[in-house]
């Protein structure tokens, strides 16, 4: 067979659960071979639209589909800085539809190609959230009875109980409008949430934490060290990315397991964490650097330090990005559990063969490439929507604007 090209890239945007999600699909000289990628970066999706339509595609058109390490490489150094959220989205959208072309022209499903299975089913854990403790618990309930043995819990989102009336929640006159929180409330909120939940659930259920880096580095220790009496599975991000070297701290302290990396774009912000064996699980969005080819080689390095995957599985993300960490998590080793909440009927309809959930796994559907066909008309009924950014606004009591 003649060398296939890449005749053409387009960009998709839809939102058929509210949220907009960006795919790409690459286009190439043979009219049935096609593939899709995942580059959905929610908050700034205007802007990998614009990289992908005005840059990368206009240097990758001709290119010969066989050689994604170096098409993932030109587009890597092409806009010679690097490394940011944007730019990796793009890359990645275009990276992993050549994954899906390669599995379509094979024959074979992706997890074929990084070296077949290891599992039958990717173990996934949920999101347990609610208002008060009995909300939670109706949740975790919820989800025992879907199946789940994996959960996280959390309360008020990332807040935990917090109480703007009460003396821990003081605020000052004329404060602007946010999401408050008070950092020690929340620390003795979610310890009594997670007493409870010991005493209601038995030890069988793995229960997760995530801090969302919410707290000071004295704080997240003590928080990691008295959460050790409620054996998590792991706890997550427990500090923002460029607070890496005090995981040595935490590692050093605690023995509570520990994941860390939604946040992650580029190769310095995790390497001396996994060398280091700082850190439990890598728990990287997989478009946010670059895709499948960046992130089958973390997890291959991650393998040799002991060290396992939690791939961030948010609602953000298309269901061909989420097939993406699932044929991955299928093939490596060292995979650890996968996030998953399972897609809408919406959602299906768009992405048919989307992977789906059973009894707490995700299974895939072992058909070429990703195994995930579009429904580009049924994509199109679900046009961009206006998006609540209120949660990227977190205040502290005193009003000081922080990170989510
Ligand atoms: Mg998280």
């Amino acid at each position: 067979m003649s060398a296939v090209l890449i005749r053409d890239v387009k960009v998709i945007v839809t939102a058929p659960h509210g949220i907009n999600l960006v795919l790409v699909k690459v286009e190439t000289s043979e009219p049935n071979i096609y593939g899709y990628g995942c580059a959905t970066f929610t908050w700034r999706y205007k802007a990998v639209v614009t990289a992908i339509e005005e840059y990368l595609k206009p240097m990758v058109i001709g290119r010969n589909v066989s050689n994604i390490e170096d098409i993932w490489q030109t587009m890597k150094g092409s806009s010679y800085w690097r490394n940011g959220p944007v730019l990796n989205n793009a890359i990645s959208g275009i990276d992993e539809a050549l994954w899906d072309i390669k599995g379509r022209m094979a024959g074979m499903p992706v997890y074929d190609l990084l070296g077949g299975k290891t599992r039958e089913g990717v173990a996934v854990y949920r999101h347990a959230d609610g208002k008060c403790i009995e909300e939670v618990e109706e949740n975790i309930h919820r989800f025992r009875e879907e199946g789940f043995r994996y959960i996280r819990v959390q309360m008020n989102t990332y807040g935990g109980n917090f109480d703007k009336s009460s003396a821990s929640m003081w605020m000052p006159e004329g404060h602007p409008d946010g999401s408050y929180f008070n950092p020690r409330q929340y620390m003795r909120s979610t310890l009594e949430l997670f007493a409870r939940v010991r005493q209601d659930f038995s030890e069988e259920l793995e229960l997760l934490h995530d801090i969302h880096e919410r707290l000071a580095l004295p704080d997240a220790l003590a928080f990691a060290k008295e959460m050790e009496a409620f054996h998590l599975f792991f706890l997550e991000d427990a500090l923002p990315p460029s607070q890496g070297e005090y995981f040595r701290v935490l590692r050093e302290n605690t023995t509570t397991p520990l994941a860390m990396g939604e946040l992650f774009v580029n190769n310095n912000e995790w390497r001396a964490l996994v060398q280091n064996q700082w850190i439990d699980f890598v728990r990287t969005h997989l478009s946010f650097i670059g895709g499948l080819t960046p992130a089958r080689k973390m997890a291959a390095f991650a393998e040799i330090y002991g060290v396992r995957t939690a791939w961030h599985g948010p609602g953000d993300l298309t269901p061909v990005g989420m097939a993406a960490q699932i044929h991955l998590d299928t093939a490596i080793h060292n995979f650890g559990i996968q996030e998953f909440q399972g897609f809408n009927e919406a959602e299906m309809e768009v992405f048919r063969g989307a992977p789906e959930l059973k009894d707490g796994y995700a299974y895939l559907n072992d058909r070429p490439g990703f195994g995930i066909e579009v429904d580009e008309a049924a994509a199109a009924k679900y046009p961009p929507v206006e998006m609540d950014f209120s949660w990227l606004y977190p205040r502290l009591q005193d009003g000081t604007a922080v990170r989510p």
